[in-house]
C-alpha cells in the first residue's frame, strides 16, 4: 500500500492548460503532478518526479468523467482503441 504524504483537493492544484496537468507544490521544492487524463480515468494519486512522495487527490470522479462516452473502465474498453 502506498503511503500518502497528504490529501489535497483538486481545487488546490494549479492547472496547466498546455500540458493538461494539475500541479501542487511538494515539500522537496518540486511539484506533484497528475494529468487530466488520469483523473478522467479515475486515478487519484499525484506523484512528485523528484522524490517518492505521493498525494491523494480529492475530486469528484463523476464530474471529471462526465461527457466521456466511457462505459465501465473495469473490463472491456476495446471500442475506444484507435482504428
Ligand atoms: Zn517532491
Amino acid at each position: 500500500m502506498a503511503v500518502y504524504h497528504d490529501e489535497v483537493e483538486i481545487e488546490d492544484f494549479e492547472y496547466d492548460e498546455d500540458t493538461e496537468m494539475y500541479y501542487y507544490p511538494c515539500p522537496c521544492g518540486d511539484r506533484f503532478a497528475i494529468s487530466k487524463e488520469d483523473l478522467e480515468n479515475g486515478e487519484d494519486v499525484a506523484t512528485c518526479p523528484s522524490c517518492s512522495l505521493l498525494v491523494r487527490v480529492i475530486y469528484d470522479k463523476d464530474e471529471f468523467m462526465k461527457g466521456e462516452a466511457v462505459p465501465e473502465p473495469v473490463s472491456g474498453k476495446t471500442e475506444l482503441l484507435k482504428c
